[in-house]
């Protein structure tokens, strides 16, 4: 197959930086496009696989999977995209196509395994799939979105390809609606859009979090209530309340307390990635019939839907815009929680790059 060198920003090893990389991306098959990437989102499963926190990294590793370009190429038999449109690449950029999940539009649970937009098995050139932090992306037109024309502000869109669809799921598949209490634990990349984008479909919202400070600013994204999560009294005056939990946490931390806040019959649903298991009481589940579930992104039909409900609700993400050579200290500062509330990276930025080392 032929190949072709592009700029991008990866690491051979774990100790190493991100820094300025060369890797190859396929030329055009026939359902190929190709786009020229304007801005990508930092995700907090960036942060882990370029650490290797679920030992499944492999090296170099180039992250970035809420990618947002430009279609500046397509292959021949390409039906859905056209040269200039603006398109979008999130989480899967492969499945087998004939499996139960991938007929019912749940790519995200393939049987032969899901192809990830980066460190995932590539089926074309071999080796491991590089992401976002790159001057362009190849990708079957199956597997892109398209950008809605009303979303003026295209960086504040990427963080939609995976924190978007990560929250929007499992609202959906669990009714989240007018009639519906909910809450939603965390208020960062995940937790922040998830407040818009419930409020958006009528729920009343109950944010729990950590953060002093980020009370206020749960009640600006849309949030009806803030709760200061340490703080146990506050806790058990919301005991019973609820319908659905979304818990958007990605270090660990105790569901348990969180479990007594739902109704008979409520679910908590994890969207974070905690490294470490949680522990769950029995008690705290078979009491009311609950239920403690996960979700995992949405398939690309729901992600298409995700970004069109986006669109006419006018959500976007909060974020702070970097330049590619700022993002060693921008993962470090998502390490640490400080940033409000989802980093994008310029993709521009990345041509300038050569010239500054
Ligand atoms: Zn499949
Ligand atoms: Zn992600």
């Amino acid at each position: 197959m032929n190949k072709k060198n592009i700029k991008a920003y990866g690491k051979e090893n774990l100790d190493n930086p991100l820094h300025e990389i060369n890797i190859v991306r396929r030329t055009l098959l026939p359902n190929d496009i190709e786009m020229n990437i304007l801005y990508c989102g930092i995700c907090h499963s960036d942060l882990h696989q370029i650490k290797n926190d679920f030992g499944m990294t492999s090296y170099p590793i180039v992250p970035g999977h809420e990618i947002i370009g430009k279609v500046i190429r397509i292959g021949t038999d390409v039906n859905n995209f056209k040269i200039g449109d603006i398109a979008a690449v999130g989480c899967i950029v492969d499945s087998c196509g004939k499996c139960e999940y991938c007929e019912h539009d749940l790519e995200q649970f393939c049987d032969e395994g899901v192809t990830f937009s980066f460190n995932s098995p590539d089926k074309h050139l071999g080796g491991m799939t590089f992401g976002g932090f790159s001057e362009k992306y190849v990708c079957d037109e199956k597997y892109v979105l398209h950008v809605p024309k009303n979303i003026d502000d295209l960086a504040a869109a990427a963080p939609l390809l995976c924190a978007g669809i990560t929250v929007y799921s499992p609202l959906k598949h669990w009714k989240v609606g007018p009639d519906k209490k909910i809450g939603i634990i965390g208020i960062g990349g995940l937790g922040h859009i998830a407040i818009k984008i419930a409020k958006a479909m009528g729920s009343y919202i109950t944010v729990f979090t950590t953060s002093l400070s980020k009370m206020e600013d749960a009640k600006r994204l849309g949030a009806d209530e803030a709760v200061l999560s340490t703080d146990l009294e506050q806790l058990n005056k919301y005991l019973r309340s609820l319908d659905f939990i979304l818990d958007t946490v990605s270090a660990k931390h105790d569901v348990n307390s969180y479990l007594n806040l739902l109704k008979h019959d409520g679910s908590l649903v994890l969207v974070g990635l905690p490294p470490e298991p949680l522990e769950i009481g029995a008690f705290n589940v078979v009491i009311g019939r609950r239920s403690f579930s996960g979700s995992n992104i949405g398939g690309i039909a729901e992600t298409q839907e995700m970004l069109d409900f986006c669109a006419k609700h006018n959500i976007t993400a909060e974020i702070e815009l970097i330049n590619i050579q700022e993002v060693n200290e921008a993962f470090e500062k998502l390490e640490n929680g400080n940033v409000k509330y989802r980093f994008v990276v310029d993709m521009s930025s990345l041509e300038q790059s050569q010239k500054e080392i």
